[in-house]
């Protein structure tokens, strides 16, 4: 397909419906079709060795030839969220957590030093600190801070593995002062920027070498399909490529279109999400039975300045603390009509969840605590619906608490 010669001009909406390409499409389909198939054929046997002869000089004169190595849809997602990322490459995961421990695969080092930002996604907290720590990894997980980062450099490390904004405290790291440190020790930055989407955050131009993101929330944006991704420079990116065709932990073709499909909407989406997200959040901070908010985009926000230098939005994931114990807080989330309640976020439905029951439910209690999942702490990740109905909906339930 051809490249436009001026994706780089075009905004997120565009890149989001065209990727870098021009009007030429597959079948002439105007939308994306699902290839159903696990693998590729050839014509005749001719073909298959001058594609074989080229393959073994490194070039590829075809995509497509065998399942676990790549499939049309999957591929033209992957192209639309690298155009939208602005990054060379994309590869897309089964899940969001496929591709954080894929990554990390990909580059760790059996006598390596990986450091990780607290308050991250449970699952790769539990990664960094149960099962790498089984094979020999050593981790450190460490305050989401240049300074704390820079202080847990050992000889050996090789990855930062940061998140922002963090979850649930929504922490916005200070990325530059990241890179840079990180350059001056010549080591790996990975983010997980899943909260942040490309709209909002721009890792890869600020010196990020990898960015993750769990296309399962705002990139598909539907609550409707698992997908992860993982965005870099071409040369950066073949080591996971050489993995991902060993082991596989791919996106399936139907995935892979809900997520292409769910994309040509993202633009609007994150419009939206950022607007919804601040006027609620406001909102709550307003409310006598709310003790205390975290959003970003808020002035109170111990990180709001960051954020304004260097995201565009806040998004639409709001923590707060209810003023109540445990029982009022599930009371409140009971008498919630539009929130569904489940953890995830990003999608069409607004969803609430109380970490301290789901997500963390199974931590002791004292722990929990130490890393701030309290009994009255609510994470709501707001949908698309119209806010004045969400607002409405919030305020009859915390008038009664
Ligand atoms: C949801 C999420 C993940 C995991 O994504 P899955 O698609 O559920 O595997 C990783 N990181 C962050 C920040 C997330 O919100």
């Amino acid at each position: 397909m051809p490249e436009s010669a001026k994706p780089h001009s075009w905004g997120t909406s565009t890149l989001a419906i065209h990727g870098r390409t021009r009007r030429r499409k597959a079948h002439h389909a105007v939308s994306t079709p699902i290839v159903q198939t696990s693998n590729f054929s050839f014509d005749n046997m001719t073909e298959v060795v001058e594609f074989m002869k080229a393959k073994g000089e490194g070039r590829i004169i075809r995509e497509q030839e065998y399942g676990r190595y790549g499939n049309p849809t999957q591929q033209e997602a992957e192209r639309k969220l690298a155009a939208i990322e602005g990054a060379e490459r994309a590869i897309i995961f089964s899940t969001g957590m496929s591709a954080v421990v894929m990554t990390l695969m990909a580059y760790m080092k059996p006598d390596g030093h990986i450091i990780f930002t607290s308050d991250c996604y449970r699952q790769t907290r539990d990664f960094a600190t149960k099962l790498l720590t089984k094979f020999g990894i050593e981790t450190s997980l460490v305050e989401p801070s240049a300074a704390a980062i820079e202080e847990a450099i050992r000889p050996n490390t090789n990855i930062i593995f940061t998140e922002s904004p963090t979850n649930p405290y929504l922490r916005v790291l200070d990325i530059p002062a990241v890179v840079k440190v990180a350059k001056r020790h010549k080591i790996l930055t990975m983010i997980d920027a899943t909260l942040a989407t490309p709209y909002n955050l721009r890792p890869l131009e600020m010196g990020v070498d990898l960015v993750i993101h769990s296309a399962t929330k705002y990139l598909g944006g539907h609550n409707d399909l698992l997908a992860g991704v993982t965005l870099g420079g071409h040369k950066q990116l073949e080591e996971l490529n050489k993995l991902q065709r060993m082991v596989g932990s791919m996106a399936g073709p139907f995935s892979c279109f809900l997520l292409e499909r769910g994309l040509k909407t993202f633009g609007l989406r994150m419009v939206h999400h950022n607007q919804a997200g601040l006027e609620v959040a406001r909102f709550l901070e307003s409310h006598p039975k709310v003790e205390r908010v975290w959003y970003p985009g808020l002035k109170s926000h111990p990180d709001y300045r960051i954020a304004r230098a260097q995201m565009r939005g806040a998004g639409s994931v709001i923590t707060f603390l209810l003023k109540g114990d445990g029982q009022a807080t599930r009371r409140f989330i009971d008498r919630l009509e539009l929130f569904l309640i489940t953890p995830s976020l990003g999608g069409s439905e607004s969803l609430v969840t109380q970490m301290a029951t789901m997500s963390f439910f199974d931590y002791p209690v004292e722990y929990r605590e130490s890393i701030g999942i309290v009994d009255n702490l609510v994470r709501l990740a707001l949908g698309l619906e119209d806010t004045r109905d969400l607002i409405a909906d919030l305020k009859q339930a915390l008038d009664r608490v």
